[in-house]
């Protein structure tokens, strides 16, 4: 049964969808309770019951994102949008008369921090304020968090399933983790998957298996056509990954698996390669390599070899358009002081461990500077990070009455978060307060900087954190060379 499919039905019926269909499944079988509590009868539909099942798949991924926090329960509703599996840990101290995340809320709206100490592990504590402080506009609502945009997909519930079916296997839940979490087609991904857990159905293991007599490898017929012949050692294979613009090739007769290449290929971060681009190519080669197998395997014939290669850095142009961070707008390769009667406002953030520091430096048409606000933020998150700097930049600013004002950051989600594009849950609640801000301002333009303009930002976020200072500074204790902005001192 294809629960993937299924989930859909069970998201619609938890997000309240109003449509026909789910108002008639919501009076016969929900009446009244919440889609997560409901449980099957064996009177049931088969229909309904399936769509129940997906529950499984729903809770690996649907949170509730907090505005009021007056329809969440602290303990039995999934709301810690950052946690693993979104549920509060209890420290177990004492905890009464508090029933709902809004008994949680300081009058303001803001997050009660002493009552989040003093009810919850650190590691919750820590998960929740990574969120920011709850909108206050609107009910709490339901968020797919294995999309950014927050809206449920089949194609991420479809890898869960797969996931959740994956054999066995001395895998680090940490690399899958990143496989999850790396910038390739969810195709990919599942692709990866059935690879890397010897789920696809290669000769040399089935004939294991199964007792098949043809073991060789479809495409070169000159070895068993295993996981790691197929995809790294045949002849094909090989041609293909040396056409990449890495120049990085797997060594024959090495006896490397295919997970120590995926390592290998994420290990090259440390060398400056971008990793991103590169595990994207990576993705495409070895979708490229399967596509041909099957092609010589069942109608007995494949295109030369130029073919694919030319497929490959077509393929790569376009998924890299839609899937990598866009190349940042045209700038001008150094800092720029704003116009006349304008404030310039540079955001960073430095994260040290489980903590972080976010900073903004104000500065007039002069280059002097006018301010530098600091935040020390409990929490490790650079995306979060990021937008909480921008938010620290825009509250400062409306308190002092600035009416002309130019945010950077050198963080191109945010500021697209910021312009109103591609909304993202994750910073959700630092983007809408920006927003609300900005319309205290006679102006307000935010912009992204290339990382290399933003440098006295980010080199007063590295002396805040190294020195633990937070709130307002007083500039006179900044050493003076911190604030270039070509290099990082
Ligand atoms: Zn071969």
């Amino acid at each position: 049964m294809n629960q993937a499919l299924m989930a859909k039905w069970g998201w619609a019926l938890l997000t309240e969808e109003q449509s026909l269909c789910c108002n008639v499944l919501r009076s016969k079988y929900l009446k009244g309770k919440q889609f997560f509590d409901c449980e099957v009868k064996s009177s049931d539909s088969w229909f309904w019951r399936n769509v129940v099942r997906s529950k499984e798949i729903l809770r690996k991924g649907a949170c509730k994102l907090i505005s009021d926090g007056r329809e969440t329960s602290i303990w039995d509703d999934p709301w810690v949008i950052h946690g693993t599996d979104f549920y509060p840990k209890s420290n177990y101290r004492q905890q009464r008369g508090l029933e709902k995340v809004s008994d949680l809320l300081l009058p303001d709206g803001n997050w009660d921090t002493l009552k989040l100490r003093n009810l919850f592990d650190q590691e919750t504590v820590s998960n929740i304020l990574r969120g920011g402080n709850p909108s206050g506009q609107g009910r709490d609502r339901w968020v797919w968090t294995k999309e950014s945009n927050g809206l449920f997909s089949t194609k991420s519930a479809y890898l869960i399933q797969a996931l959740a079916r994956a054999p066995l296997c001395n895998i680090a839940p940490a690399l899958w983790n990143k496989l999850w979490n790396s910038k390739i087609l969810e195709r990919h991904k599942v692709h990866w998957w059935s690879i890397l857990s010897n789920a696809l159905p290669l000769r040399a293991p089935l004939a294991k298996r199964m007792g098949f007599e043809e073991v060789s490898c479809p495409i070169c017929g000159e070895a068993e056509e295993t996981t790691e012949h197929l995809f790294l050692y045949c002849d094909f294979a090989f041609h293909l990954w040396r056409s990449s613009p890495w120049g990085v090739m797997p060594v024959p007769d090495s006896g490397a698996r295919m997970w120590d290449w995926v390592t290998f290929l994420w290990n090259l971060k440390s060398r400056g390669v971008d990793t991103d681009k590169l595990f994207l190519y990576a993705s495409i080669v070895v979708d490229t390599i399967w596509r041909a197998r099957n092609d010589k395997v069942h109608n007995k014939s494949m295109g030369n070899i130029k073919h694919y290669i030319d497929s490959i850095s077509s393929c790569y142009t376009d998924y890299g358009s839609c899937l990598l961070p866009l190349h940042k707008p045209i700038e001008t390769c150094a800092w720029s002081s704003p116009p006349e009667d304008w404030v310039k406002i540079n955001c960073d953030v430095k994260v040290g461990g489980e903590t972080m520091c976010a900073v903004a430096i104000a500065r007039d048409h002069n280059g002097s500077v006018l301010w530098v606000a600091a935040k020390r933020l409990h929490f490790s998150d650079p995306l979060a990070g990021e937008a909480a700097a921008c938010l620290l930049a825009m509250e400062t600013a409306v308190s002092l009455h600035h009416p002309f004002v130019l945010v950077e950051s050198d963080s191109a989600i945010v500021i697209k978060n910021l312009k109103g594009d591609n909304p993202t849950w994750g910073i959700e609640n630092y983007v809408r307060p920006c927003k609300l801000l900005s319309t205290f301002m006679t102006n307000c333009n935010f912009s992204s900087i290339a990382r290399n303009c933003n440098f006295a930002a980010h080199n007063v976020a590295k002396w805040a954190f190294a020195n633990n200072v937070t709130g307002m500074v007083d500039i006179s204790t900044i050493p003076v060379n911190i604030f270039c902005n070509d290099h990082e001192v």
